[in-house]
């Protein structure tokens, strides 16, 4: 009976060639509406959230402007479109990038803060991003000749920014060395220091180490006066937890999309941040699996009793965390549901007995909607972590809302 209910609605929708002219629709709850001819993954955003958050994250760091992180693709949700947000946020001073090509997409897209490129650019790009004023890394010995050579030859001043390694060991120039870099710097009339910034690690003694390490630079280049414009040091964690760390602006990643680094951390209690986004997909096959049947390749999944069987047309190769399968939740029609099995491309949901689900419903799998698909919910239940989000690929589609 259910079943036959099911292929009606199917049949109905797909048949009718007068519902094409449509236009999908990503909320409403008719049956006509839920069942929009969306086969696909997206992605939504919401602006308020995302504008809430910098401006709790300004609150944290004491009133102090923020620099928002949008590498990897703004942590998987689109850079663009985060950017365009947050372009908005008289909280938000700058965006950090680490390519150089998501820079000038951001650039061209709109946005009109300062951008600082925290990583290398290629030679062909150079003109680019003067023209478009993106601010340079100095991460090391040959980047400092490398940008000094170009800014000669095209006699025109660059905006730079001083990248120290105080402890990360990964990119900047090592501190011991930050006094003759800076020094150059400042004497080289084509260069011009806009930033100095360096990243905490996450043990905090270290970053306070780290931090005193980089005050010591600080003090002896002013002594010398040399200007190094806007100090930064705080990734998300050390924002929270050392005040100390925000010199004169904050750079965090994570926390703008309203997911702490750690999980269950006490400052989820003092400060009311929001999830930003939610990731969908449709309900594109209900089947009755049998005692015994098994899902997926490596038949992860062992049908104990009859139940039915929902497929979400995402999967691993969409940067959903494969680790879903140990018991992470999906919310569909206001009801939570077990994913069994993530493979590839598509991803398995246990509905058990239940046969309120139609084809086309739409499963949230992760989304402020309650605690199970939190972003941080999710990772917990998917034995992960609270950066999970990082690894959606570009390929999503993003729909940018004012609220949910
Ligand atoms: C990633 C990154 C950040 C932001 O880190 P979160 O933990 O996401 O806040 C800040 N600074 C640098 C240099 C980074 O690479």
């Amino acid at each position: 009976m259910v079943q036959n209910r099911r292929f009606f609605i199917k049949n109905t929708l797909i048949g009718s060639t007068a519902l094409l002219v449509t236009p999908p629709v990503f909320s409403g709850s008719s049956e006509f509406l839920k069942n929009s001819f969306q086969s696909k993954p997206w992605i939504e955003l919401s602006k308020t959230a995302y504008l809430n958050n910098a401006k709790e994250i300004s609150k944290m760091a004491g009133g102090r402007p923020v620099i928002a992180v949008l590498k990897n693709n703004a942590y998987g949700l689109g850079d663009i479109q985060v950017a365009k947000i947050l372009n908005e946020s008289s909280f938000i001073s700058a965006m950090a990038l680490v390519k150089d090509t998501r820079a000038l997409a951001i650039r061209m897209a709109g946005v009109d803060k300062p951008i600082l490129l925290m990583g290398d650019f290629e030679r062909a790009n150079w003109d680019k991003l003067i023209r478009h004023n993106i601010i340079l890394s100095v991460f090391s010995e040959a980047s400092f000749q490398k940008i000094e050579n170009l800014a000669k030859k095209c006699k025109k001043t660059v905006r730079v920014a001083l990248y120290l390694d105080t402890g990360l060991g990964r990119m900047g120039i090592p501190y011991e060395q930050a006094i003759a870099m800076a020094t150059e710097i400042a004497k080289n009339d084509v260069l011009e220091m806009v930033h100095t910034f360096s990243t905490l690690t996450t043990p905090k003694d270290f970053a306070k180490e780290q931090i005193k390490r980089f005050n010591a630079i600080v003090e002896s280049l002013n002594k010398m006066n040399i200007q190094l414009g806007v100090k930064h040091l705080a990734p998300s964690l050390s924002l929270i937890d050392i005040s100390e760390s925000h010199q004169d602006a904050v750079r965090p990643g994570i926390l703008l999309h309203g997911t702490f680094p750690l999980e269950k951390m006490e400052a989820t209690k003092r400060f009311s941040m929001q999830p930003t986004f939610r990731l969908k997909a449709p309900v594109v096959r209900l089947e009755l699996l049998k005692a015994g049947d098994t899902i997926g390749f490596s038949r992860f999944y062992k049908v104990e009793n009859d139940e039915w069987i929902a497929t979400l047309p995402i999967g691993w190769a969409d940067g959903y965390y494969s680790g879903a399968e140990n018991g992470a939740k999906v919310l569909i029609s206001g009801k939570l549901y077990t994913v069994v099995n993530v493979n590839a491309s598509h991803t398995n949901i246990s509905l058990g007995s239940d046969t309120n689900i139609s084809l086309g419903d739409i499963a949230t799998l992760v989304g402020p909607d309650c605690k199970e698909i939190s972003p941080e919910g999710f990772g917990e239940l998917a034995n992960g972590h609270n950066y999970l989000q990082i690894n959606y690929k570009e390929s999503i589609p993003k729909k940018v809302y004012e609220a949910f």
